[in-house]
């Protein structure tokens, strides 16, 4: 019989790859605290819990997608947790991004009772999610991996191994800061651009085209110039990644400089009230500081 599969946090992430994980044919118990989130995942066939402790007793792996430590330590580590309600052998995937520090208070805990657990935060979007091809950055236990790929793979076919607990958050923040600091990058370029002139569309045909492309040159078509900041990823749930990078910094004494440039852009579109809105929302903030505006709703 197909291994019974949990999935708790269904939002913008959690809800497409909870999709394919149910596609690819396995049993799915889900719970999210908005009921509304689930509604699809149900109609398409999957159960509706009533709480992360009706997840995993009915499940052989749980997976979570949540946003941020906290969140992550409270549904794991509290008394009736699922740590504390899993039934030896059962597997625990964490798919949220989070401190190294929490899958590391987390895995000696589930080990010691005969679980699994897997740190696995994944990268590619809200697009990559529905199309199943995320990047998936797992820390652990190897052969609790192998055991639990068969499940993984309709969430993205690139399973990186990277090391144990903490190793793949922290592989994770050095990505989102990598995204962050291009996109930032990508939007001065293009407020300076649009200032001089220039058409957005022509920037960012010339630089996708050249040596300054890079992912985020994206946000351009499908964000600024249509001006949707609908998310996508929320600019609070990136200065949260920007500041894992900051906190690891810090703690290995690797002076940084990028990160924190990024964040503070965060930090004032989120004083700006768009912390609900896409990570492209800070080009609203960047336009503010530049008397500019990009496009106004698809005219360049
Ligand atoms: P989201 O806010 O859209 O979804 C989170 C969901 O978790 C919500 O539906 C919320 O109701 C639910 N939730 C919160 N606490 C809960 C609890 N205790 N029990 C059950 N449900 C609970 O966030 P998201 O964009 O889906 O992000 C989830 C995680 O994935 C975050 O750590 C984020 O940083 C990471 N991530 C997001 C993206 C992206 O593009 N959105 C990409 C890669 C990684």
């Amino acid at each position: 019989m197909a291994t019974s599969v949990g999935f708790i946090g269904v939002g913008n992430m959690g809800n497409p790859m909870a999709g394919n994980v149910l596609k690819a044919g396995f049993p799915m118990t889900v719970f999210d605290l908005d009921p509304k989130a689930m509604e699809n995942l149900v109609k398409a066939g999957a159960k509706a819990a009533g709480s992360a402790a009706e997840v995993v007793e009915r499940s052989e792996v749980v997976f979570t997608s949540l946003p941020a430590s906290p969140d992550v330590e409270k549904a794991y580590l509290e008394p009736g947790g699922l740590v504390e309600r899993a039934k030896a052998g059962t597997i625990l995937i964490d798919l949220s991004s989070v401190l190294p520090s929490t899958p590391r208070k987390i895995e000696p805990k589930a080990k010691a009772k005969g679980v699994g657990f897997l740190e696995a935060p994944v990268s590619g979007g809200v697009t990559g999610a529905a199309a199943g091809t995320l990047a998936i950055m797992v820390g652990g236990d190897a052969e609790t991996l192998k055991r639990a790929e068969p499940v993984l793979k309709p969430i993205g076919p690139n399973i990186f191994h990277v090391g144990p607990p903490g190793a793949g958050n922290t592989v994770k923040a050095i990505n989102n800061m990598m995204a962050s600091v291009n996109s930032l990058a990508m939007m001065e370029g293009l407020a300076l651009g649009v200032k001089a002139g220039l058409d957005p569309m022509t920037i960012y045909e010339v630089v996708k085209a050249s040596s300054g492309a890079s992912k985020a040159l994206e946000g351009i078509p499908r964000s600024i110039v249509p001006r949707n900041f609908d998310p996508g990823f929320k600019v609070a749930l990136m200065n949260k990644d920007l500041e894992t990078f900051n906190t690891i910094a810090k703690e290995l004494h690797v002076p940084v400089s990028f990160a924190n440039v990024a964040q503070r852009y965060q930090q004032a579109a989120m004083a700006a009230g768009l912390e609900e809105q896409n990570t492209t929302a800070a080009m609203l903030v960047i336009e503010r500081l530049a008397c500019v505006q990009v496009s106004k709703g698809g005219e360049a």
